[in-house]
């Protein structure tokens, strides 16, 4: 095994600030049709959110809640506007954290 690993090389020290602004969640809340829908799985539009329900190719995906509202009563039959209960939030959330 070769391993160069090669610690002198930092980059040069740009005084950079890093600031960091704390982005108030401020108007309406997130839409609930996001609770169904999953981030992007290889960072390629990650202002695009997917489905959650599709299991073929190709999984829908928008960044447009309406758009995906009407993909899920559509093709799901999942009426979004029924306000979701809390057991199903945290079990949607789980699965989030595993498939997401
Ligand atoms: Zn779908």
């Amino acid at each position: 095994m070769d391993s160069k690993a090669n610690l002198s090389t930092f980059a040069p020290s740009t005084s950079q600030t890093l600031s960091q602004k704390v982005s108030k969640q401020r108007g309406a809340p997130p839409s609930k049709v996001w609770l169904h829908c999953c981030i992007a799985h290889n960072s390629e539009n990650p202002a695009y959110k997917y489905c959650n329900y599709c299991t073929e190719d190709p999984i829908y995906s928008s960044d447009n809640s309406s758009n995906m509202q009407k993909h899920l009563q559509g093709r799901h039959q999942i009426n979004v506007e029924v306000a979701i209960s809390r057991v199903q939030e945290a079990a949607l959330q789980q699965l989030k954290e595993l498939y997401c």
